[in-house]
This record gives C-alpha cells, structure tokens and sequence, in this order.
C-alpha cells in the first residue's frame, strides 16, 4: 500500500517536471515526502523539511499539487497537510466528501531521485527507477522496436572498448535509452567489479563543469573523467551550445578512446542532427556504432506492462493488459504511467486488478487528459458562451470581459487536454505559465463563490466532452 503512495508521489513528480519544470522539482519537490493518504477523508500529508520550503510551496505550488494529487488519487476534493518538523499546517481547507475509510499506513518516504540524479558523478553504484526497480537488461523487454540498440549495448557491455567504440543511442523521450545505459553500467559492474563506471546526464555534466572552473578545480574535474574504464553520457543533446563544456569534453573524449576506454551515449537525435555542437565533436560521436529506438508495437507493449506489472507483485490478465497497452501513449513511460495509476487506484481501494478498474481509471485518460480533445475544440465551444473569437483570446486586449473568457479557457483546457501549463500559455498568445497558474486560481475561486458560474463552467466543459 505504501508503496501505492510511492507511486503516486514518483508520478506526480513526473508531471511536476513538466509542467514546472525540472528544476521547481529538485528544488522543492523533492524534498517534500508525501507521508500518509487518508482516503476517509481525502486528506494528504506532506512533510516539508523546513518553514521555508514549506512557505514556498504553499504560496506558489499549492494549485499544482491539488490539481494533480486529486487526478491521481481519483477524487474530487482533497486536502493537503503540509507539516514541517512538527509543526503542522491545513493548507485551503476543502470540502471533503468521506467515502470508504481506507488509511494508507504512515511512513517516511522519502523523496525519489530522478535519473539525473541517481548517480551523482561517481561510479556506477545501484540505479533505481521511481518505483525502486533497478534498471538492468533483466527488466529490459526487447522488441522489435529496440533489438538494434539491445543487442549493441550488450555486446559493448561484454567487450568495453571493443569494436563498437563510441556507442551512440538515440530515440524519443521514454522510450527506454536510459535504462539501457544504467543496464550496461551494472553489466559491466557485475562482470568485472574492478572496471570503473561513470554515468552522467549531460546536463550534470555542465553544471559539474561550470562549478569546476568556478571553485578552481578543472584538474580534479579532468581527472575524474578521464580515469573510468566505461564512461555513460545520458542525453548529450544538452551539451548544446555550451562551448567550453564542449571543449573540455572533447580533450575526455579524445583520451579515452585513445586509451580504448568505452564510451556510450544516449541523445533525442542522431549526430549529424545535433544543433549547437562543434563540427568536430559531432563528428566524433558519430564514430562508433549509431542505433535508433521507436516506439514499440503493441505485442512488445504488451509485453513490458506485463513485465512491470510482475516487478510490481500485481500480475496482470492478459485482457488488463491489453486495454492498458492499446492506450493512446507515445512512449514507454507513459505506459508505465497508466500502469501505475491503474495498480493504485485498486491497491488504494481494496480491489483488485480488472478490466473494469482499468477502463473506470484509464478512460479518463482517453476522454480528459491524453485524449484527442485540442485547444481548439475548446476554443469552439467557448465561443457558443462568449463572444471572443481566437484572435480575441489571442490578442493582448485586456478588457474585463475578455480577460475572464480567456482565463476560462486557461482553465478548461488544462482540465480536458493534457497539455501543460506553459502549452496553453503559449497558444494563448504567448503568456507564461504563471499567469495561466493564476488563471486556474482565479476560475476555480470563482466557480466556489458562485454558483451560477460553477454551473455555466460545467455546462461549458460537458459541451467540450460531447462536441465531436
Ligand atoms: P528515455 O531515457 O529514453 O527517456 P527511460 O529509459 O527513462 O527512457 O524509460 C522510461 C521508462 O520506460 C522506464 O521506466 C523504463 O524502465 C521503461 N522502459 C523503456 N523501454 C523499456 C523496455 N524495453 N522494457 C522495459 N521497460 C522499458
Ligand atoms: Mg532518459
């Protein structure tokens, strides 16, 4: 059950990080524990570390967190409990509907660290994914979407600096690129325990650069990297016009494969794609072996829900998985993503795992948050209501009436579509996600003050749903 709320926190964090961006997310997210789930009275406990962490997120974060929280623990009033060392803190008290009374057994969890944070620039030590599974070629379903770059890893993980020198993985987002390397790095590990492993986000690589010339200690920085027997640089796209990480990069690179030291990375695009990098480092990535990823069919989707479903302790019929696996998703991380909230959703209320579950959990994705419903549609219906057309919603007019019609586009578009809160700003005419942020608050006050406005938003929204 615990674990459930795991889940949830590690999912939330996912969408976090998209919509607030990765660094909202390690600086005060991940440093929240989410500590308890009262599902009797739709309260959530969370535990900031101190009075300012706490403060922070409750005056900048608190939409966010309620919006997602009640998505993913499926009701519709929630309250949030945010402690601090003892002390502790209701933040906007809800209404609170009591349903079956389901405790989610207190405990500390603590904060998840994303990939970029797994291994902190030191040798490859466990690697774990959100919900603790290690990430190794056992856990690895390999299809037809991935055989190439599988089986490529596996031979540079048997024979380190060998005929496939540098190994260059590319694909879209989710698609499993990081969990090839970390299952490389552990090979490599169990195999031969003296190698030294390295992985790194290329992004942590510039940061760890930059801090480097800061505080004087280029040598070390040098050193460090050029001394690993198997070096891991996850999404190289990131070294993109950094000039001098590029260059202090290139002098690594050049020594250990002068020294038939093995390096692999993972990047969003093949070399020759790669905007903002030297000509000369482009053209070193390039000269081992390149692999691709896609997106995998539906039989090997199926096959991966499964397998994660196992890593869970939660077997899945062949028909759960099927529903889950048809799900319009375009990566594996998403899939997992539905897997999860289906695992939870019948763990957080005592039942278990059936198609019915799946489709009553899932089908909220089709309809509201990953369907195929666009900004457009809602900008359709809206107008049956209000008299603005798109260029209205578009354009930089403030007049009161309009101001309020595109605040409730703001909001009915972060309810139906997924899209994030910097999309919709951005469609909008180019506001910033904060103001869509204020938006939401606004409507949803609003809604909560007057009733005839809460039914009209709702009438709105039904249309929107229906609409074809
Ligand atoms: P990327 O680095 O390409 O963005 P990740 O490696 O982070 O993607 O993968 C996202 C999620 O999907 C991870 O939880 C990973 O374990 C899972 N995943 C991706 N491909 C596979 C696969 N072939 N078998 C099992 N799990 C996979
Ligand atoms: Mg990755």
């Amino acid at each position: 059950m615990t674990d459930m709320v795991t889940a949830i926190w590690s999912e939330f964090l996912t969408i976090a990080k998209e919509e607030a961006g990765s660094r909202v997310v390690e600086t005060w997210f991940k440093a929240v524990s989410f500590t308890e789930w009262d599902m009797s009275t739709h309260t959530v406990y969370l535990q900031a570390p101190n009075h300012f962490v706490r403060e922070w997120i409750k005056s900048n974060y608190y939409q966010l967190l309620e919006t997602h929280l009640k998505r993913l623990l499926h009701v519709d009033h929630i309250k949030i409990i945010l402690t601090e060392s003892g002390i502790s803190e209701s933040i906007p008290p809800q209404p609170i509907t009591p349903t079956s009374p389901v405790i989610v057994p207190a405990k500390q969890i603590t904060p998840k660290q994303s990939d970029e944070t797994i291994l902190p620039a030191r040798s490859l030590g466990k690697s774990k994914t959100p919900s603790g599974r290690v990430y190794t070629f056992d856990s690895f379903v390999v299809g037809p979407n991935n055989s190439l770059a599988y089986a490529a890893a596996q031979a540079v993980a048997e024979r380190p600096g060998g005929m496939y020198n540098p190994l260059f993985i590319y694909g879209g987002s989710g698609l499993g690129k990081t969990h090839l390397l970390h299952s490389i790095g552990h090979a490599v590990k169990t195999r031969d325990k003296k190698s030294v492993t390295l992985y790194q986000t290329a992004d942590r690589f510039v940061t760890e650069f930059i801090s480097a010339i800061r505080f004087d200690k280029i040598h070390a920085f040098q050193q460090k990297y050029k001394s690993v027997d198997v070096l891991l640089i996850d999404d190289i796209q990131f070294i993109s016009n950094k000039e001098q990480t590029q260059e202090a990069f290139f002098h690594i690179f050049n020594t250990l494969y002068d020294a038939q030291k093995q390096i692999i990375f993972s990047s969003d695009t093949y070399p020759q794609n790669l905007q903002g990098l030297a000509e000369r480092l482009r053209y070193r990535l390039a000269w081992g072996l390149v692999v691709d990823m896609h997106v995998p069919t539906l039989e090997t989707r199926i096959a991966i829900l499964k397998k994660k479903a196992d890593l869970h302790g939660e077997p899945l019929s062949d028909e759960v998985a099927y529903f889950i696996a048809s799900c319009p998703v375009s990566n594996i991380r998403e899939l997992e993503g539905a897997l999860i909230r289906v695992i939870a959703f019948a763990s957080l209320t005592n039942q278990s795992i059936s198609l019915e579950i799946a489709q009553k959990v899932l089908l909220r994705v089709h309809d509201t948050r990953k369907g195929p419903i666009g900004f457009e549609r809602v900008v359709k219906c809206l107008s049956k209501y209000y008299p603005y057309s798109l260029d209205d919603l578009q354009s930089q007019n403030r007049g009161k009436e309009l101001v309020m019609a595109r605040q409730i586009a703001m909001f009915l578009m972060k309810k139906v579509t997924d899209k994030s809160l910097r999309d919709i700003g951005h469609y909008l005419g180019g506001r910033d996600h904060s103001t869509v942020m204020y938006a939401l608050d606004k409507v949803q006050q609003q809604a909560s003050s007057n009733e005839s406005f809460f039914d009209q938003l709702k009438r709105i929204e039904d249309d929107i749903m229906q609409c074809p």
